[in-house]
This record gives C-alpha cells, structure tokens and sequence, in this order.
C-alpha cells in the first residue's frame, strides 16, 4: 500500500457518527491510522464503522457522550486495548444553539457548555497521559471562525464556547509542549453538515456567500 502520513498511528476522535467527524475517521484511515471514534448516536457510529472496515480500513466505534469522564476514560482505554497506544486525539464534537443572549436559557448554556467546553478539557485531561506513554502526540480542536470573531448573526453562546476552546488549545500547547504533545485548533467556516442547517436557520445562502 502507498505511505500514509498517519502510518503507525492511533487516533482517537470525538463526534465521529456524522459530518466532519466521520469524514475525519475515514481520512485518518485512508492515511494509514488505526481509528477508535465516538459519539452519541450509536445507529449511524456503527454504519460509518461498517463503511470503514468494507474498505479494508481499521476502525472501531465506541459509545462516547464527551460530557462524562467515565466515557473518556473508556474510549482512550479501548483505543489502548486495541490498538496498543494513543498518538492523535481530535475534539470534533460539538452542538449549536440558535438563539440571541435573552432567548438562551441557563440550562441551554449549560449543554452547550457541557459538551463544546467540559467535553474538550475532559478528552485532553484523560488522552495526555496515554499520548506521553507514547512519547508524545498530538491534539486537534475542532474551534470555528465563531471563535474568533462576533458574527451578527451567530448564536453568543457557541461564540463563547467555541472562544473557550481556542485559549484551551493554547494552555494545553505551552503546558505539554515538553511531552511532545502538540496541540492546535481548527477554525472552519461554514461547512455543509446537519449542524449548518441548526445553525443557519435558512440563511444558508448567506452563509455560503461569505466563503470565498
Ligand atoms: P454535526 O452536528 O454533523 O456533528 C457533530 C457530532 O457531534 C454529531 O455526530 C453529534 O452526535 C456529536 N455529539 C453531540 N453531542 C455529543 C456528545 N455529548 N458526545 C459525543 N458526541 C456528541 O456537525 P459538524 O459540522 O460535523 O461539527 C463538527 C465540529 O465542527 C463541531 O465541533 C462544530 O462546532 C464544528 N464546526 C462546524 C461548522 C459548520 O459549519 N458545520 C463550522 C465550524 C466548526
């Protein structure tokens, strides 16, 4: 088989039922990783598993609700039984809300917080020992151009989580610098996936307008 950039690795990803994190799981595949990825939504996990290992690939689906430490600790476990190490972990999962300051509720900005915020920090906390036992790895947030500037039509909570992620990037990159682990954050534009239509909220040609 052709050289994979990710030959020999093992990643771990978060919110790998759908979207952006499944195309992740079958790029890292293609490119040669080994792949444990979670979500919530068991049903399409496993299809995107069976889709994976149809092509040859190696990939597991695992049970992971980002929120809850027990469910971390699982996940990086599996991706250490399996496959004997944890090299990458990428934080992709993530939900939106669409409503103005007054409209959010406190157990709206709980949720979100739980699972844009709480759920990147628990990842990190419970992947760095593994990654130092491996020499060292990386970490990939998944943020947004909504962490990094207000949007007129954006939703403020997300703003705030997903501005949270990008200065947790940058703590957790200064502190572990000296493991070896690398840490970055992404910061995509409107991408086409059932989060888009939430976020959007018919104003998806509006968004589409403003990609370049
Ligand atoms: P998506 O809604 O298709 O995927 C998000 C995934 O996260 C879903 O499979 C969902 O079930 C999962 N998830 C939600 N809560 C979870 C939990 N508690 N535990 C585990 N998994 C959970 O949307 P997407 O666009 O693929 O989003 C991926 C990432 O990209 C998110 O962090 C999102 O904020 C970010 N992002 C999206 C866009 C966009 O325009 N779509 C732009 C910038 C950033």
């Amino acid at each position: 088989a052709a050289m994979g950039r990710l030959d020999g690795k093992v990643a771990l990803i978060s919110g790998g039922a759908r979207g952006q994190g499944a195309t992740e799981a079958k790029l890292f595949v293609r490119e040669g990783a080994k792949v444990v990825f979670g979500d919530i939504l068991d049903e399409a996990g496993k299809q995107v598993e069976t889709e994976i290992r149809a092509t040859g690939g190696e990939a597991t689906y695992v049970h992971l609700d980002v929120t809850n430490e027990d469910s971390w600790r699982a996940a990086v476990d599996t991706a250490v039984r399996l496959y004997g190490k944890l090299n990458i972990l990428v934080n992709n999962a993530g939900i939106y809300i669409r409503k103005r300051i007054e409209e959010t509720t406190e157990d709206d900005l709980d949720q979100i917080m739980a699972v844009n915020v709480k759920g990147v920090f628990l990842g990190t906390k419970h992947a760095l020992p593994a990654m130092r036992r491996a020499g060292g790895g990386s970490i990939i947030n998944i943020s947004s151009t909504a962490g990094l500037v207000g949007n007129p039509h954006g939703s403020p909570a997300y703003t705030a989580t997903k501005g949270a992620v990008r200065l947790f990037t940058k703590a957790t990159a200064v502190q572990h610098a000296r493991d070896n682990i690398r840490c970055n954050s992404v910061h995509p534009g409107p991408i086409e996936t059932d989060m888009l239509k939430e976020a959007a909220g018919g104003l998806e040609e509006a968004y589409r307008q403003r990609v370049p």
